[in-house]
């Protein structure tokens, strides 16, 4: 079964996330549990909470079809003392906000050395960064999403992946989501099917399908291995709309929550139904 949505606008409260991912048709949905440029939020109320959790019995949506997103401010695995603290503050506060909500994963992004550290002690700072966070949680994953390697942002590659992975003690409450674009842009070519094919083993040798616990599902502005980010409407981009197309009839992607964040949200529901016609392909049809 394939979970398709849209990371959708929780303006108003998180309650209002379920029913603005139904009202597109979605049966996913991603989501920021509070202003994803701003450090400080209020706490959830008992109110948002109740009603978040009543629209999604209402709406279908288990913890497994919803990947909430942490904010942009975060960086797990900063050179700078001040900002770690406040880092690591803020995605404990993340961590705890899904718990909050019954959910069971948080996607975020690794980290940027910001050219004052190495590659490698940077991954290794953010392991540090997520040991903390779940040692002081239950039940919630870390989701580590590929970056596309813009700036200093470390996890564009596989191999980043798994040195963290490496170094969380709980394996259990570690996982990856791939971001189409991200990985398209840092360099993974998967626009024909032997290109799919070898980028999927490669992930698989390097990471493991078993780590995967979403999908983002982006078309790239920008050319293979640009390095920069730049999402676009599904076939609109570079990429194009084969790749799509592999994913829906690929059953290793059942069951996670597949999540659009391209840039026109007019379009999310033309989006999310061309994907689900894509889902009943014969995977053998689609070459
Ligand atoms: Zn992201
Ligand atoms: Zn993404």
């Amino acid at each position: 079964m394939k979970y398709i949505g849209a990371h959708v606008s929780a303006s108003g409260g998180v309650e209002n996330a379920p029913l603005n991912a139904y009202q597109i048709g979605a049966t996913a949905f991603a989501l920021f549990t509070k202003n994803q440029r701003q450090w400080a939020a209020a706490p959830l109320t008992e109110q948002s909470i109740e009603l978040f959790k009543e629209r999604c019995t209402a709406f279908g949506y288990s913890p497994k079809q919803i990947l909430p997103h942490d904010s942009y401010l975060i960086n797990l695995g900063t050179p700078e003392k001040d900002g770690l603290e406040k880092s690591r503050a803020a995605f404990l506060d993340e961590l705890q906000r899904c718990e909050q909500l019954g959910l069971d994963r948080l996607n975020f992004h690794p980290g940027a050395h910001l050219n004052k550290m190495s590659e490698d002690d940077c991954l290794k700072r953010i392991a540090e960064s997520v040991n903390w966070g779940l040692s002081k949680t239950k039940g919630v994953i870390a989701v580590i999403e590929n970056t596309a390697g813009q700036g200093s942002n470390v996890g564009f590659r596989f191999e980043h992946l798994r040195a963290i992975i490496d170094r969380i003690d709980d394996k259990q409450r570690v996982g990856v989501c791939i971001d189409t674009c991200h990985a398209f842009a840092a360099g993974y070519e998967w626009r024909t099917r032997d290109d799919y094919e070898q980028t999927c083993k490669q992930f698989d040798g390097i990471v493991g399908f078993s780590y995967l616990k979403g999908l983002h599902l982006n078309d790239s502005k920008k050319d293979v291995g640009s390095r920069v980010d730049r999402h676009h409407s599904l076939g609109d981009g570079v990429i194009g709309l084969q790749l799509f197309k592999f994913i829906m009839t690929d059953s290793r992607f059942d069951g996670m929550p597949l999540i659009l964040e391209t840039p026109d949200e007019t379009r999310w529901a033309k989006e999310i139904a061309l994907l689900k016609t894509y889902s009943e392909l014969s995977p053998v049809s689609v070459q």
